[in-house]
Order: structure tokens, then sequence, then C-alpha cells
């Protein structure tokens, strides 16, 4: 028996003259993913795409995980699809669904015919594989109002598709739809979830790292790989700059009053990432922030350190809890590996009287003290590339 998924698109079903172009980039995320299970063939028919293994060998159990995590299906299923032949469809229905209907209480069967030349009408096809579902399956009850699983049998032109439930996609809209951004990662809880967010919305993400060695260990730029993998998942390959970023800190510590040590930092952090961000073709850069979690995020503070921002700043929990935060990093398994208890670069120096009502004319006074262009272009000539996948 061949198998193959039904993916129901999410909100690109909606979007009008665009909706070609966003299903072609589904589409293309699709195969890209399931790369290494196996090629497929994918059809697009009214916010319907079939996707269907070209190789034999190909493991459904693995690419249906997969296909959980691709943003912009909103549902999907798998499917059997069978000889258009009455006496075939009645064995393998109550078979091949055996799982879910042992599972369920009640049931109802949807027939849906497209091939109008098939010798049975739709309630004809429902009736008998309902009798046929009820026959190996004795505990079930029909209920054609509220059943817990709707078996639906689908005669097109050249199979018959039986399938149970949809099963919830991943939702969000198609990466690579909504623009590139760059996100500031570092090995803290936020980050990741707010790379996420922004993935599901259908950006392409960069991400830009600050590493601060010998400070800060490898381990800590372990855990920052790891996390983009985990992302990567939902959002494909990420380009991961890593910028060394210990001689920026040492001359703040330095030459700066203490207390605006952290503002210079992500002021700098700020300008860095800017630049390797345009160079890159993003339009956006994103952070993990969230309004009062820190000295840093503040109000006040906050708009110093976008003062020097050349592209919008997107901050996607800037109104969420911690605790909400944390359930989708639980969600999104990143959760264990953020708990990992290595030091970030912002932790190194953190000043003990950090302020929390900066006045910016305060920030450029005292950035007087570095040459800050020339630090810029340093650590920007110094990012490493890698692409996690
Ligand atoms: P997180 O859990 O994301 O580390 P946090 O609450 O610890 O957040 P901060 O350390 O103040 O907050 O960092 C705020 C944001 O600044 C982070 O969410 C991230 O976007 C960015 N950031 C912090 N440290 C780094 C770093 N070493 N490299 C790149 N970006 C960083
Ligand atoms: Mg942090």
């Amino acid at each position: 028996m061949k198998e193959i998924i039904l993916i129901k698109n999410g909100e690109i079903a909606l979007k009008g003259l665009n909706r070609n172009s966003f299903e072609a980039t589904l589409a293309k995320n699709i195969k890209r993913r399931l790369a290494d299970v196996g090629k497929v063939n994918i059809l697009c028919q009214q916010s319907t795409m079939t996707v269907e293994p070209a190789e034999d060998g190909f493991d459904m159990d693995e690419a249906i995980e997969i296909i959980k995590k691709v943003f912009g299906i909103a549902g999907f299923q798998r499917a059997a699809a069978v000889e258009k032949d009455m006496d075939v469809i009645l064995a393998t229905a109550p078979e091949y669904l055996a799982d879910q209907l042992e599972e369920a209480k009640s049931f109802k069967v949807e027939a849906k015919r497209s091939d109008k030349r098939f010798p049975l009408t739709s309630p004809e096809i429902s009736r008998n594989v309902g009798e046929a579902i009820l026959r190996k399956h004795h505990h079930l009850k029909v209920d054609v109002h509220n059943p817990d699983i709707t078996v639906t049998v689908e005669v097109r032109d050249s199979f018959a598709f039986i399938r149970g439930n949809q099963i919830r996609g991943a939702g969000g809209m198609p990466v690579g739809t909504g623009g590139k951004a760059a996100i500031l990662i570092s090995g803290g809880i936020d980050s990741p979830v707010a790379a996420w967010m922004m993935a599901k919305r259908g950006v392409t993400l960069d991400a830009i790292h600050f590493a601060s060695p010998p400070f800060t260990s490898p381990q800590s730029e372990q855990k920052v790989h790891d996390l983009l993998s985990q992302v990567a998942k939902y959002s494909g390959n990420i380009a991961l700059f890593t910028v060394p970023f210990t001689d920026i800190q040492q001359k703040i510590r330095a030459n700066c009053p203490e207390d605006l040590f952290t503002l210079i930092m992500r002021r700098f952090m700020m300008r860095i990432s800017n630049r390797i961000a345009q160079r890159n073709g993003c339009s956006a850069l994103i952070t993990g922030e969230s309004i009062g979690q820190v000295a840093s995020q503040t109000m006040p503070a906050l708009a110093c350190t976008d003062a020097v921002a050349e592209m919008p700043v997107f901050r996607p929990l800037i109104a969420m809890d911690k605790e909400e935060i944390i359930r989708i990093s639980r969600k999104i398994e990143t959760f264990d590996i953020s708990i990992r208890p290595y030091e970030d670069c912002c932790t190194v120096f953190t000043p003990k009287h950090p302020r929390t009502r900066p006045k910016i004319e305060m920030l450029i006074e005292s950035e007087k003290a570095l040459d800050v262009d020339a630090l810029v272009e340093e650590a920007v000539n110094g990012a490493r590339l890698e692409i996690i996948r």
C-alpha cells in the first residue's frame, strides 16, 4: 500500500495573489527538510498539498516528525493511497486506521468523490466503509455530529485516499516569505525563543553571537550551536556569525564609568550587528529582550540601545512573562540546553549598580573615551561564519 501526506496550508490560504509564491516556498521548504528521508513529489491543489514519496524505503514516521516542525502548515494527515476498487477500500480502511479506531469511542465516515464515474455514490461509499469498520472494531459507535474520529474516503483521478483525523501543524508562515533578520543569540532562555517566534512568521534567520574568550568558555559557544541546531529544525539552516568581543569589553571596563558598562556594551553589540546584518541582506535585528527583565531592559535603557540601531529591532518577547517564555522554550526543546551553566559575555563584567534610567547624553559622552569606529570595524572583520543545519 502506498502512503502519502496531505497538508493543509495555514494562513497562506488567505493571501490572495501572493498565494502561488507562498505555496511554492512552502513546497520548497518541505522538499528541502525531507531531503534526508528521501525524495518527494508535491502537488498543490486548493490549499491542500499532496506529498508523495518518490523513492523506495521512505520512512514515513521520520517524515511526519519533520513535517510537524515546518512553518506554514495548519494541519496534516497521512493517508493510504489505494486502487479505486471498493473491495480494496473496504479491506484497507479498518486495517490502516486500526490504531486510531481502537482509541476512539465514536466515528463517522465522510466520502468525497471527484471521479464521478466511480460506481458508488458518496453516501453509498460512506455506508459501506462504516459497516466494514464496525465489523472489525466492535466497540465503536457511529456519531455523525461529534465523532472522536472522522474517517475520510476520497475517490480522486488516480487513487482513493483513506485518512483519519487531522494532526495540528506548526502554524505560522513558510520561512522565506517574511524577509530576513539577524537574531542576537546568547546562551540564555530568551533569545532562542525570540528566534523561533520570528521564524514562525516566515522570517529567514541569520544569527550573531558575541563571545569573550577566555572569560567565556568553548562550552558556552557549543551551547549556542546546540540551541541554534534546535531552532533550525523549525527555521531551516542558520548562518551563525561569532564575533570576538573580549577586547571591546576590556576597553569599556578600563575607560568608561562602571554603571554604564552594560549599556555601552549593548550599543556596541547593536552597531556590530547592524554591519553584519546589512552585509548579509538582513533588514532587521531580533533580540530576546522583555520590558523590565533586567536593568538594560527598562524603556529608557532600550531607547539608548535603539539609538545606534540603523534598522528595526524586533523584540517578540517584549510583553511576555518569564514563565510564558519558558513554556515555549520547553515546547521547542531549547530549555534544557539554555540552563546549562556556562557564562555569557554579558555576565562576565556585570556592574554592581547598573543604571536603569540612563540618559543618552551620558552614554555619548562616555563613549568618547573609545575609538568606537575602529573597535566596531575590528570586531566585524573578526567575525567567524558557520552554517548551522
Ligand atoms: P537571554 O535569555 O536571551 O540570554 P537575558 O534575559 O539573559 O536573555 P541579556 O543577557 O540582557 O538578557 O540579553 C538580552 C538580549 O541581548 C538577549 O536576548 C540576546 O538577544 C542579546 N544578547 C545577550 N548576550 C548576547 C551575546 N553574547 N551574543 C549575542 N546576543 C546577546
Ligand atoms: Mg543572556
